[in-house]
């Protein structure tokens, strides 16, 4: 077996390489069963706005859940589905629920409901010609206002370039919001602000999780609130769990947090509750 040279990058054969390659292919198999049968969740993660702690948006997330595996992590089977493209018809499934979540909350709640919803979407869906059409085409049959929906896409995922980038631009001109996700992690961050459309920075949990233990990392944090609203763009901190690392964010500006300090994603999340939580 003839491994490709591609000098440091070179991958060798293994037992486990095959093993994995096969496992890759019955879970893509799986998973386009798994769509038929209904057995995808969307979950909601809140949000929340300093200083109340009013639930601003929620995060809508992923959830398979097998049948006799339990529920699967998006983590485990997103890669597969980007792999074998059900990610496309997937995705598009996704929004159309979180969508018409948010419009339905609108309706019970009011005034009450979050602003925004805010859906993960991956490079190639925004690869794809006419993605910002079949978002359009979904806020249309939603009835959701464009301006209350938000893509979170990732660096890596923009970095490659092309159809992406103008996808994100229609996106834009629709008046749908664009996150930068796990923003910080990846290659380039600060030169893709110069080219692409991004109203939003979510500062990854790497930099929020040491924040009250140690200098550097807060002196991070601080640098990246420093370039958001230098840019006029919103940040978001991720993966908050504790109220010390909630008061810390807060201290160097940070207005909005999410993580499992205010809540962890859920089907249909206390709003009243994540206000009450924020407050202690
Ligand atoms: P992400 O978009 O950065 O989402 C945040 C992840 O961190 C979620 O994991 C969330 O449950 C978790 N999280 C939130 N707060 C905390 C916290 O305080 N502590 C800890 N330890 N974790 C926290 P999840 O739902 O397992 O999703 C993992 C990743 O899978 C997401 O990272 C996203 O990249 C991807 N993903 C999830 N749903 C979708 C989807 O609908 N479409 C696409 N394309 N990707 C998705
Ligand atoms: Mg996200
Ligand atoms: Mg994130
Ligand atoms: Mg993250």
């Amino acid at each position: 077996h003839a491994a490709k040279r591609t000098g440091a990058a070179a991958v060798r054969w293994s037992p486990a390489l095959d093993e994995r390659a096969t496992d890759a292919a019955r879970l893509g198999a799986e998973l386009r069963a798994a769509l038929d049968a209904s057995q995808f969740r969307v979950v909601y993660q809140p949000i929340v706005e300093l200083p109340l702690g009013r639930v601003k948006a929620v995060e809508a997330l992923v959830r398979w859940e097998h049948p006799y595996r339990g529920l699967v992590s998006p983590a485990a089977f997103i890669p597969v589905a980007e792999q074998n493209g059900l990610i496309v018809e997937l995705g598009d499934w996704i929004m159309r629920t979180a969508c018409r979540r948010l419009a339905r909350w609108r309706a019970e709640l009011g005034p009450a409901a979050p602003e925004r919803v805010s859906v993960n979407v991956s490079a190639k869906q925004l690869a794809r010609p006419g993605y910002a059409a079949t978002v359009a085409a979904i806020l249309a049959d939603t009835g959701l206002p464009a301006g209350c929906l938000a893509v979170e896409i990732t660096e890596t995922a923009v970095f490659e370039g092309g159809p992406a980038v103008v996808a994100l631009h229609e996106l834009r001109e629709l008046g749908v919001r664009i996150a930068l996700d796990d923003f910080g992690t990846g290659h380039s961050s600060l030169g893709l602000l110069q080219t692409v459309p991004v109203h939003t920075l979510k500062v990854d949990k790497s930099f929020v999780d040491n924040i009250t233990a140690s200098g550097r990392h807060a002196v991070i944090a601080e640098a990246l609130i420093r370039i958001s609203s230098g840019l006029g763009l919103s940040a978001v901190a991720e993966g908050v769990e504790t109220a010390e690392q909630a008061a810390a964010l807060s201290r160097l500006g940070y207005r909005y947090l999410q993580g499992y300090h205010f809540g962890r994603p859920v089907a249909d999340p206390d709003f009243e509750l994540v206000r009450a939580l924020a407050a202690a």
